[in-house]
């Protein structure tokens, strides 16, 4: 799974990464989903622990083009959690009073708790995709913001949240099937929007804005995985082996009582 992180400093050619990859394994779906659902077995246990040690919190950034699959991720990947510990901060576009302050302000407010998973649906990065291909705000002021962002998640990575990011990479052609799909059924209409059409006009634009995001804000501390994602079930592996992953590293154990509890029988 390794391949799939972007190393700090490294050239992004997302031309160059095959959406339809499933890393050679496993090799099918039948399989890909028989171990993804004991990674997401795992990944229960390891949220509940995160959640009982109450030292630990983990920031997870998901970035796609629209129809990318950032919430089959959400209702996938984290199924089963406890939702008493699990977030979902979902960013849309800003509100005034948000636009009258930095644009971390919003940002910093919904990062994790000490005990909590938060899983960030767009973030931060909007602020050097959707602004800098719209020109919501002039080149001098969002070119400054991928510093801004390295230093605003390091803080955060200092003071004890880990950060995983993940960009979920579609092709062009999926996203015309799974556009088309949401307007065919009318139980996906509520998610279109005409404005993704002009979205899509954009892509190009999109396609670079992603890769300067990918290339210019991959670091140790919070690293970017690039995830193949027109296959779905491909994509959900790839997200869970890395969340487990990131989570065993942690080495939590559950914690101690504070009372010597041997012995103690209830009547
Ligand atoms: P959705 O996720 O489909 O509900 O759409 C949310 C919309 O909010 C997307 O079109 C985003 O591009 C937009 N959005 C999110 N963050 C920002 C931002 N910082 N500035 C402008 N638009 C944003
Ligand atoms: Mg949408």
């Amino acid at each position: 799974m390794e391949r799939f992180r972007v190393q700090p400093g490294e050239a992004v050619d997302l031309s160059g990464v095959d959406p339809g990859d499933t890393g050679g394994f496993p090799p099918d779906k039948a399989m890909g989903r028989a171990r993804t659902a004991e990674l997401n077995r795992r990944l229960e246990e390891l949220q509940e622990l995160l959640y009982a040690q109450g030292r630990h919190k983990l920031l997870v950034v998901l970035q796609a083009p629209d129809t990318g699959g950032k919430d089959g991720v959400i209702r996938h990947v984290f199924d089963g959690t406890n939702p008493q510990g699990v977030k979902v901060a979902s960013f849309k576009k800003p509100t005034s009073e948000e636009l009258s302050r930095d644009y971390l302000w919003r940002v910093h407010a919904r990062t994790p708790g000490t005990g909590d998973i938060t899983i960030f649906n767009r973030s931060h990065y909007e602020d050097v995709l959707v602004v800098r291909v719209h020109g919501l705000v002039p080149e001098e002021r969002w070119a400054r913001r991928y510093d801004h962002i390295n230093s605003f998640e390091r803080l955060l990575f200092d003071e004890g949240t880990t950060i995983v990011k993940f960009f979920l990479h579609i092709s062009k052609e999926e996203q015309a099937r799974r556009l088309q799909a949401r307007i065919d059924d009318p139980t996906k209409r509520w998610k279109f929007r005409l404005g993704d059409l002009d979205e899509r006009k954009r892509w190009d634009d999109y396609q670079d804005a992603y890769q300067e995001m990918l290339a210019r804000t991959s670091t140790v501390h919070a690293p970017w995985y690039v995830v193949p994602a027109d296959r779905k079930w491909f994509r959900n592996l790839l997200v869970a082996t890395v969340l487990v992953e990131t989570l065993e590293r942690l080495g939590m154990s559950y914690p101690e009582p504070d009372e010597d509890l041997s012995g103690v029988i209830i009547e």
